[in-house]
């Protein structure tokens, strides 16, 4: 391909809408352009890499065994309705966008398949016989996503490889899991990524496996700890740890004390001379729950510890035994409202009585009580006394009436010591997160009602595992992953083009010559090569070709007389003059083993 018909238009300056480096690298590199919020454009060289990385994908699933197929992207809201997903989905913080067709009815754009996937191997597969079944699609998918950013990191429409697997039982699941597990680490490896995998949160459904593919990187929105020795990795969602120990309270006589305005634990440490680690605080929220339900809770969490909200919405689903479409904070505003003016915010004890929430006008009337382990661990505490401008020292759970189940609630963090063994600690860097592989279980098959016949006969509920990944954003993690202060530096495996012959001076009949000799000696190897013939200084094309990112330069310059080439490196900027016949073999050595 010739520069010269490519429509490249490269930027100098760093556009002010971008605000990671890869986003402003594919921008200035003329490989994408915004057309909306969290939309936009893949330009021809953007597609190459996007179509050489589903390639890949392509390869690797079917080598896994999977098929490939392509579903549709406008679901109808019944199927959605069904598995209980349509509300959670539209209302609220809802990021499926939805509309209605000429005759009134309802339709969704597609977030994910597992509706449509899960109801149609309900019609088709109706024998053990048919099963395992396994089947993948690369498609757009559609998310009305509250903050999209970071370019193609987090698009409203981008594009995704999902796969859904179908067992008739549970161990069969996993053999497809471990295989997908496989898969996916050869596509991050053949695509040039540095991946991990750590361990995810599963929702509320529990139990079921479930790991993420992170690309290291400090763009990363995701925060994931890796222990020292290498042998345990999580995202801070599903993380646990080993809490610091704390010295207990020297015991002595439960007290009431005047602590005015001291409502924080700051505040309240600093005045009183007590420790963090030994005050119990209680969260006040609100979960607003799948049957409508405004549920209030309380939280009692050791005082330097922080909540993991993730962990507290999954508990919350599990107590209740229902989805959780929100989990925030009340404020003295929703006291208000609600016409509560009994609850001493700031003050509150873990035993803050049911009685508060009597007036409530649309709230549950009695709350959710939660403790963490590293508060119901704790012998003796000083907590609120639930009124204004009061706590209490030295108080154990007996004098509260008894402790709350203990739950896993509180955020690992860094520097803590790791749960399967206590001599290592945790380290904390920030990823991407390309691939998530999920043991399901029996959770849409259930709902959808998708049922085959086992080997006795009798009808059962499909076990199902769901792998995705994030095309789009995974082109962009590379960028975020292989650039210098020049541009980016593609992998190989996935580069727009393998080479750029690049003739300096255009004027000059030799320079003109070589330049073009070389590039069809290389397209007639098969090599995907640009052939930089544009009437630019050479200073402009160099700085292109490095803002682009194409592997290999062959630069044809005042030596073209005597056929002699430079031969530079992206990844390394090395760079060497030899023969073009020796260049083109060494090419030909390095991109065809
Ligand atoms: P996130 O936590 O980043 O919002 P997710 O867990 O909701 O992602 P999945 O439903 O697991 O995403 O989707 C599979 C993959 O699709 C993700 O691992 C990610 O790589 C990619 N992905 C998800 N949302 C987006 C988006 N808005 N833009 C680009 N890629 C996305
Ligand atoms: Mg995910």
């Amino acid at each position: 391909m010739r520069v010269s018909r490519l429509m490249l238009v490269t930027l100098r300056d760093v556009p002010a809408e971008a605000e990671i480096t890869s986003h402003q690298l594919l921008l200035r590199g003329g490989f994408i352009r915004r057309v909306g919020s969290g939309i936009y454009a893949y330009l021809p060289m953007m597609w190459k890499v996007l179509q050489r990385i589903t390639l890949i994908i392509r390869e690797e699933m079917n080598r896994a065994g999977a098929l490939e197929t392509l579903l549709p992207q406008l679901h109808p809201s019944e199927l959605w309705q069904r598995s209980g997903r349509w509300q959670g989905y539209t209302a609220g913080e809802g990021i499926m966008f939805h509309m209605e067709d000429r005759q009134g009815r309802e339709l969704g754009l597609g977030p994910t398949h597992e509706e449509v996937i899960t109801s149609l191997a309900g019609e088709l597969l109706r024998s053990y016989r048919q099963l395992p079944v396994n089947l993948y699609q690369v498609q757009t998918k559609f998310r009305d996503e509250i903050r999209p950013r970071f370019g193609l990191m987090r698009g409203r429409e981008f594009i995704m490889k999902d796969a859904y697997s179908f067992h008739a039982d549970e161990t069969d699941l996993q053999a497809t899991y471990s295989v997908m597990d496989r898969a996916y680490r050869r596509i991050f490896e053949r695509c040039g990524l540095d991946a991990v995998s750590v361990d995810a949160d599963s929702g509320a459904i529990g139990g079921a496996a479930s790991q993420e593919f992170m690309v290291t990187a400090d763009a990363g929105e995701d925060l994931i700890l890796i222990s020292d020795d290498g042998a345990y990795a999580a995202n801070q969602e599903k993380a646990v740890s080993l809490a610091d120990a704390v010295a207990p309270l020297s015991p002595a006589p439960l007290t009431c004390l005047e602590t005015p305005g001291q409502t924080t634990i700051e505040g309240l440490c600093s005045t009183q001379d007590w420790k963090p680690g030994q005050v119990v605080k209680v969260l006040l929220l609100l979960a607003v729950l799948e049957d409508g339900h405004e549920q209030p809770v309380l939280v009692s969490l050791r005082g330097d510890q922080e909540l993991n909200d993730v962990k507290l919405v999954n508990t919350v689903s599990r107590r209740t035994e229902q989805g959780v479409l929100d989990c925030r904070p009340i404020s003295p505003d929703d006291l208000q409202r609600q016409g509560i003016n009994s609850i001493p915010l700031g003050f509150i004890g873990p035993d803050l009585s049911d009685e508060v929430l009597a007036s409530a006008s649309s709230w549950t009337s009695s709350f959710l009580r939660l403790a963490d382990t590293t508060a119901t661990e704790l012998e003796q505490f000083h907590c609120g006394a639930n009124t204004e401008d009061q706590h209490r020292s030295h108080c154990s759970w007996r004098d509260l009436g008894g402790a709350p189940e203990s739950e896993d609630l509180r955020k690992a963090r860094a520097g803590e010591r790791c749960v399967h063994n206590p001599d290592t600690r945790l380290q904390e860097k920030r990823g991407i997160e390309v691939g998530h592989i999920f043991q399901l279980g029996r959770k849409y098959s259930q709902a959808l009602d998708c049922c085959f016949t086992n080997e006795k006969g009798r009808d059962e509920p499909f076990w199902m595992g769901c792998y995705g990944i994030g095309v789009s954003r995974l082109a962009q993690a590379a960028v975020e992953q292989h650039h210098d202060d020049t541009g980016i530096r593609w992998p190989a495996a996935i580069a727009p083009y393998e080479a750029i012959v690049v003739i300096a001076n255009f004027q000059d009949e030799a320079q003109k010559r070589l330049g073009e000799t070389v590039y069809s000696m290389l397209q007639q190897t098969g090599i995907d090569v640009l052939l930089d013939d544009r009437r630019e200084r050479a200073g402009v094309k160099f700085k292109d070709a490095d803002l682009i990112g194409i592997p290999w330069r062959l630069v044809i310059g005042r030596d073209a007389a005597d056929g002699t080439v430079e031969l530079v490196q992206r990844s390394n900027r090395e760079m060497r003059k030899m023969p073009h016949g020796e260049a083109i073999d060494e090419l030909l050595q390095v991109l065809r083993p």
